[in-house]
């Protein structure tokens, strides 16, 4: 007996990771669905600012939430509204960049699903139908073995209870990394680069578009006049972390 309770002691190891996927550390012996340590839950849950609902930026204590704030101003979003779990900063930033290495599935789900039971008000203010992530074109999916947006949409989708529709929209066009480029420049990068494929069942739907990082909204805005051309009925954006 004692030989078999070692086997499915071992087993449940396997299947049940005992460490935090974003840091390492020993997970508390009740099992949860969600492999993040408390401490680094509290941290990735600990946004401080008021936000623009336009385009999910930080904004000071005296500007009305409902408005257009000065980073968003001269801009002409097809989204209806964006939000964000935090800003890119501290643990998010860490979590973005683990998810930027080949395989790491399961920490973007696990991040989604802890997202989506955070914000779950948040998230379903626009009666959401659908989750769609932003996709990655084929060869950086390939490069990365996954896409980490479709990873938290997938978590998000099980905390909400919600579709995720993967392959809506396709990347025709491998965007240059945009980390050195002015906003004008990724907005112009972004032209064209996004198509609506014959999965794209999305008329008359309200669509959550999801993805990891928002800076300029300019990818956001290029994959909702997709799916809006696909006859969505609204879509609203909820990035992970705000840059
Ligand atoms: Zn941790
Ligand atoms: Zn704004």
């Amino acid at each position: 007996m004692g030989t078999l309770r070692t086997a499915i002691h071992a087993l449940g190891e396997l299947v049940w990771p005992r460490v935090c996927l974003l840091c390492d550390a020993a997970m508390p012996p009740e099992p949860s669905p969600v492999c993040l340590c408390p401490a680094c839950q509290t941290a990735l849950d600990s946004d401080a600012f008021s936000t623009c609902s336009r385009c999910a930026s930080s904004i000071g204590p005296h500007v009305p939430v409902s408005d257009r704030c000065p980073r968003c101003e001269k801009e002409n979003y097809r989204f209806a509204s964006a939000q964000r779990l935090g800003v890119y900063d501290g643990p998010l930033r860490e979590a973005v960049l683990s998810m930027k290495n080949p395989n790491q599935e399961a920490l973007a789900e696990t991040l989604g699903l802890f997202w989506g039971e955070q914000s779950r008000a948040r998230l379903l203010a626009s009666k959401p139908q659908l989750l769609v992530p932003v996709p990655l074109h084929w060869r950086r999916r390939w490069e990365r073995g996954y896409n980490q947006s479709e990873g938290l949409a997938r978590g998000m989708g099980l905390a909400l209870g919600l579709p995720v529709a993967s392959w809506a929209v396709r990347r025709i066009r491998p965007t240059p990394s945009q980390t050195t480029q002015t906003p004008a420049e990724r907005r112009k990068n972004v032209v064209g680069a996004f198509a609506g494929t014959r999965f794209a069942r999305v008329e008359g739907l309200r669509i959550l578009l999801i993805d990891d990082v928002l800076t300029t909204g300019a990818t956001s805005d290029a994959v909702t006049e997709v799916l809006l051309a696909a006859g969505a009925a609204r879509v609203d954006v909820a990035v992970l972390a705000h840059r």
